[in-house]
This record gives structure tokens, sequence and C-alpha cells, in this order.
């Protein structure tokens, strides 16, 4: 279920009743919707805000033609309420890198959950937790996964205007590489030899990174067809190490497929755990 599965589309011309989900994240993606303040005015007519706790104590009843959802999954509450959130929803959309892989907190995928209860809480025994952090579409089907930690608030509106237009959205899915080729940046890769994970990063971001002289670490996540393996053979080959690679994968998208599955071969060949213990 990994793989947005689209449903049928919004019906045109009717005013779109839009709820905001929160499941496990920082809040930062639903900020960036309060963000758009002037963008927000160009869709204002064509949607009613039927459920946003951020923004409003007004809580409409579902159903609800669009959901948009942060976060990611972690405790077994929310694995429950996730099945009625697609109940509810004829158009789910998952914002940012918690809902779409997991989120930074699906760095306990690779540690010992217990071990984490016992550092944070004085009474672990009251928490009700999974073992793991994993993406929405794990759980349901999702229709259109917005990338991004946190996501371009210019790439939300532009999802949220196809939907009122009765369009599939549609965002870039190419490298961030393009992007710092568009902006004249110089390669730190090849400039300074710094391993960068914008050959198979999902642009949005803008090249930030190696326009301020650092690394892409992958905020956005996987780029359509990411090449991870020859990435990080070519950064191994150039005097990279485990302790480089592990935790520019394994990182606020950690438990995207593609970055996942090379972070865990590079921590197999480093004798490191792939499943914190797990069976
Ligand atoms: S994706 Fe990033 S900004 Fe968005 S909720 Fe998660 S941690 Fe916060
Ligand atoms: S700095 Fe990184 S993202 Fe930019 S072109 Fe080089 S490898 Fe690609």
């Amino acid at each position: 279920m990994k793989s947005p599965v689209e449903q049928t589309l919004p019906e045109i011309g009717t005013k779109k009743r839009l709820a905001v989900f929160k499941f496990a994240s920082c809040d930062g993606c639903q900020l960036s919707l309060l963000d758009c303040e002037d963008e927000l005015l160009a869709v204002a007519d064509a949607v009613e805000i039927a459920y946003f706790l951020e923004a409003t104590s007004r809580i409409a009843p579902g159903p609800y033609d669009v959901a948009l959802v942060e976060g990611s999954i972690t405790t077994p509450y929310d694995a429950e309420r996730i099945q009625e959130v697609r109940r509810q929803a004829s158009y789910l959309v998952t914002i940012g890198a918690c809902a779409t892989s997991g989120g930074i907190q699906s760095l306990k995928n690779w540690a010992d959950h217990e071990d984490f209860l016992r550092c944070v809480y004085a009474r672990p025994d009251y928490i009700s937790t999974l073992e793991t952090s994993t993406a929405i579409a794990d759980h349901v089907a999702v229709d259109f996964e917005l990338r991004g930690c946190p996501i371009n608030r210019y790439q939300l509106i532009d999802v949220l205007k196809s939907l009122i237009a009765g369009r599939r959205p549609r965002t870039p899915s190419h490298s961030v590489c393009l992007d710092c080729k568009r902006r004249a940046t110089v390669c730190v890769e090849v400039a300074q030899g710094l391993p960068c994970l914008g050959p198979v990063t999902h642009t949005g971001c803008g090249a930030i990174c190696p326009a301020y002289d650092r690394g892409c670490y992958g905020c956005f996540g996987p780029a359509a067809q990411p090449n991870c393996d020859s990435l990080v053979a070519q950064y191994l080959d150039t005097g990279s190490t485990h302790e480089d690679l592990i935790p520019l994968l394994h990182n606020f998208n950690a438990d995207a497929p593609e970055f996942r599955d090379a972070g865990n071969q590079i921590r197999q060949s480093a004798g490191l755990s792939t499943t914190g213990g797990r069976p």
C-alpha cells in the first residue's frame, strides 16, 4: 500500500470541505499552510475549512472532500484513527516527511523502543506506543503525497487549486541537482568532495543547502527513480565512511523505502542491526 492510489477526484464546481488532521509530528507542515495567508485568499472562496484544530476550534463533522494528513503512525490509537479519517475523506493527501516517510521519529525503527521510553518518560508504563513510526500509506490508501520537511507551501496551494478545479495534482519529481544547475550553484560534491543526497532527492526546497556550501540531506525524500545504490558506491569509493552515509540516509525520510533500503545495506556491511533488535 506504499504507492499513492488515486481515488475519485472531488466534484468540480462545489465548495470543497477541507479537513486537516495531525498525527505524530511537530506541526510544522500545518504551520506552512497557515503561513500561506495571501496565497490562501486565492482558494478561500472555493473551500470550507471544516476541520483544522491548529487554526480553529470549530469542528464540522465529515465526510470531507479533501483531507490533508500530517504526521506518522506511532500509537495503536492513531493506527485506528487513520482508518476513520480515510473513511471520512474522498481524497486524502499526506503532507510532509512524517506522513510520507515516517519522519525523524522513524529513527526509533532502528533502535530499542523500550530504551527510548525509559530515557524520555518518568513512567513509561503509562505510555502506549508502537515499536515503529510508519508512513500513512502503510496503513490506508493515499491519493497524493506531498513531500518535504516542511512541505513547500506553494506546492500545497497548487495541489489545492488542482483539486478545486477537478484536476489530478502534479508536482515536479526531478532531483535537487537540476535545481542546483538552474541557480548556478557550484556542486559541493564535485568541488569539495562532500557527500550530497541531491542526486536522489526530490525537488521542492530550491536546493538551499548546496547554495550554502553543504550537502543536501534529503529532507524532501526520494526523487523519482533514485539510484541510491550507485550514489552510495560512488561516495564509499571517494572516501566517505559508513558513519557519514548512514545518518544522511536515515534521517527525516528514514523510512522512505529507497532511503531505508540503501541505509540498511550500509548498516549491514558495517555489522549494525537493521531492525533495532526486533525479529
Ligand atoms: S515533516 Fe517536518 S515540518 Fe512537517 S510535521 Fe514532520 S517534522 Fe514537522
Ligand atoms: S551540490 Fe548536490 S544537489 Fe547540487 S549538483 Fe552537486 S550533487 Fe547535485
